[in-house]
């Protein structure tokens, strides 16, 4: 170790140390807010990008490299139009000194059993009241995006409050509740719909976005369907209908708690 350490060039002093812990926590950072986005798809592409523009400039593979220089120069010029959205939450978030803080807020194990109980109850006054609803809860991906096409809340989760949301004819009905750990973060929200050809044709706006959102993050939505009162809850673009109490309640503390157990928190604020 000793030999290896004096084999390094740079000298191991406060600053260097500072540099790097710095760029590794930024970089984790990064890797945590783009996390489970389809940025990630886009990082994966570039690697590989990378790796065969690499391969094929020591290859002397002239017109490949030609070709991927065009690529690189043509990707410089439409990824910040492609991520438009996704650059300017970021610098959105930088500017709100908000750069540090996790997605998903991390319950105690009382607070989440809280918050599963309160959302079976309300399901089940919906249900049998035939009042349509569209609950999201964010687990790792932020669903801030969401959560900004709607009103505000910020208020504690509770099952008399949201049944009370989804009342027809009230300013709030219409759309989704966001859930961001024991708050209720938003109502009316504007989910995107799904465009999977395959689901069934009876299913419509209300259960698409649902399974829009749970496409395009890990979010896990629960859905009250107005016409028939069935409960039905959406994750990773799958839909699991006609859950009576038990079922969603096993459904949400397997989903929920797994995510929740493994879940970020930064170290400053465990
Ligand atoms: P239901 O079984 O309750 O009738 P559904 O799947 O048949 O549900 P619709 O009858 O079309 O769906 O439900 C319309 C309601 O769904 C809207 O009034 C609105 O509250 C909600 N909704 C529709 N599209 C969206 C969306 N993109 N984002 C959020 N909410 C939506
Ligand atoms: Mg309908």
């Amino acid at each position: 170790m000793a030999q290896f350490l004096s084999q390094i060039r740079v000298p191991l002093d406060w600053r260097n140390i500072i540099d790097i812990v710095v760029v590794a926590v930024v970089l984790y950072q990064l890797i945590m807010l783009i996390k489970g986005t389809r940025a990630v798809q886009l990082l994966k592409g570039l690697a590989v990008l990378l790796i065969v523009s690499n391969i094929s400039k020591s290859l002397h593979l002239n017109t490949i490299d030609w070709l991927l220089d065009r690529v690189w120069t043509m990707l410089f010029v439409a990824l910040p139009v492609v991520f438009q959205p996704e650059l300017r939450r970021a610098l959105e978030q930088i500017g709100r000194g908000r750069f540090f803080i996790s997605h998903t807020s991390a319950l105690g194990q009382e607070a989440f059993e809280q918050v599963v109980e309160e959302l079976v109850r309300c399901s089940q006054v919906l249900s049998k009241n035939r009042i349509g609803a569209l609950m999201a809860i964010e687990r790792e991906t932020g669903v801030q995006e969401f959560i900004e096409t709607g009103i505000k809340i910020d208020g504690v989760v509770s099952s008399e409050f949201l049944v009370n949301v989804f009342i027809p004819n009230t300013p709030l009905h219409d759309g989704a509740v966001i859930i961001r750990g024991d708050r209720v973060a938003a109502a009316g929200c504007f989910l995107p719909l799904s465009e999977n050809p395959n689901i069934q044709k009876e299913l419509g706006t209300r259960h698409r976005a649902a399974i829009g959102l749970s496409e395009v993050s890990d979010a896990l939505v629960i859905i009250v369907s107005e016409e028939t009162g069935a409960v039905s809850v959406a994750i990773d673009g799958i839909i699991t209908r006609f859950l009576d109490e038990k079922m969603l309640r096993d459904l949400l503390i397997t989903k929920l708690q797994v995510k929740t157990s493994k879940s970020y928190v930064p170290f400053w604020r465990s």
